[in-house]
């Protein structure tokens, strides 16, 4: 599950600075939306989400301020069979995600639910797990 993460104005003007960029409103606001409220966007979520706000920002800058949070570890990039874009993930802890073929949802799934060390011999040395189910959600009542 997508921890629920709120950031300050300050705390991410710093974590901007850390990752090398200037702290601007648009940057800072590009951020509140990709480390905070957005869940897995693409470029054209971020892009359409920043339209929506106002926000006046050029491709460029999103596509370095999405480059720079990754450099920074702060988000991931990643890809899904079902598309050719890249999609970022602001839970960058290690988890799986589930994959809706019909409408391109992503789930995060919890690392927890595969036990997959114990089921594999020790001559492989595992640096990474990405697993992705693939199925369809259905309304739970
Ligand atoms: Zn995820």
């Amino acid at each position: 599950m997508n921890k629920d993460k709120h950031l300050t104005s300050d705390e991410i003007s710093g974590m901007l600075k850390s990752a090398g960029l200037s702290a601007t409103s648009q940057r800072i606001g590009l951020c509140r939306y990709v480390l905070c409220e957005a869940k897995h966007p693409t470029v054209d979520d971020v892009r359409s989400w920043a339209a929506g706000q106002g926000l006046k920002t050029s491709l460029a800058t999103v596509y370095n301020t999405l480059h720079a949070l990754c450099k920074a570890g702060m988000l991931k990039d990643l890809r899904f069979p079902h598309s050719e874009k890249v999609v970022y993930d602001n839970n960058v802890d290690p988890h799986h995600h589930f994959l809706d073929d019909d409408t391109g949802s992503i789930v995060d799934i919890p690392i927890t639910e595969f036990d997959y060390k114990n089921k594999l011999g020790s001559e492989f040395e595992i640096h990474d797990v990405d697993i992705i189910i693939r199925g369809k959600l259905k309304l739970k009542d």
